[in-house]
């Protein structure tokens, strides 16, 4: 069984392929799915998984943000299921298709040519949400609440977590981080906000208990307290790339001119996005 109960009638499915976790809400209207894998291959996957569970038929979807890895599998879950609304953040659902372009060219270049799942992300028809919100907001399941909260850009610009209050779960998507593919550092990619990242968490963490089971997007689940530890090492990234920019370090040297909370060779991105986002009363040019 794919499936695990993480809360009351709460599933996490965790899939090989990126360690991406699929996440299902159960109330009396019926599923609530939480992002839906990297392609229409690996989508009919999940939607086998979900019927051999036999919890029930699909009634929504949300996307945690606009990456490949969370919404290739929109058109097939709205295939099976009908016409059910695709959730996201407002950003979010207005990058969709231009993220998953990018996706599809960075998997036509020569360098991915041996990608063994390179046919099934290019054959992927990219489907957007298509109901979306600001800063917060309600879905009835029925007997159960489920609030989409925009916490503040971190990993993407369209960042959302997903609670579940009675149950005391949390679906993080790409804000946390836990799988050992990447060794546990937070996705800092070329559309992260580094320096705003820990303020984001700080909301996130509101909404935790000592209790909470937080679902990363990636990895196995966590509790509040590896949430804050997180926080605390983008916070220090966060912190030093501000300190080196003050201090008039060029963006080229910065890497190597301190110690990180993660290993170097994932931090290229959050290092130059992170100058990009200083203020330039904070930038310091280098003195010659
Ligand atoms: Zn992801």
């Amino acid at each position: 069984m794919r499936f695990t109960e993480v809360g009351h009638d709460v599933w996490v499915g965790r899939y090989e392929w990126f360690d991406v976790n699929i996440t299902l809400v159960r109330g009396t209207a019926g599923l609530l799915v939480v992002d839906t894998h990297a392609s229409a291959a690996a989508a009919r996957e999940v939607v086998a998984d979900v019927r051999a569970l036999g919890a029930g038929d699909v009634v929504a979807v949300v996307n945690t943000h606009e990456h490949f890895d969370h919404t290739f599998g929109n058109g097939v879950l709205l295939a099976e299921y009908g016409a059910v609304p695709v959730h996201a953040h407002e950003v979010a659902a207005a990058r969709t298709v231009e993220a998953g372009e990018w996706i599809k060219a960075r998997y036509d270049e020569p360098a991915n040519a041996d990608d063994p799942h390179r046919e099934e992300v290019q054959e992927t028809e990219v489907v957007p949400a298509d109901t979306t919100f600001s800063s917060a907001v309600a879905l009835d399941l029925g007997d159960r609440m489920v609030e989409l909260v925009h916490p503040g850009r971190g990993h993407t610009a369209g960042d959302l977590v997903v609670r579940v209050p009675d149950a005391d779960v949390l679906l993080a998507g790409d804000l946390v981080e836990e799988s050992a593919l990447r060794q546990g550092v937070p996705g800092f990619g070329s559309d992260c906000y580094p320096l705003e990242w820990p303020l984001t968490l700080d909301i996130v963490l509101g909404l935790l208990t000592a209790g909470s089971v937080v679902v990363p997007g990636h990895g196995a689940p966590v509790d509040r307290e590896f949430v804050e530890a997180q926080r605390n090492d983008i916070g220090i990234l966060a912190e030093t790339v501000r300190d080196l920019a003050t201090r008039g370090v060029p963006v080229a040297e910065a890497l190597d001119s301190a110690e990180w909370p993660f290993p170097r060779e994932y931090l290229a991105d959050a290092v130059s996005r992170g100058y990009e986002h200083l203020p330039r009363s904070q930038k310091r040019l280098p003195l010659v």
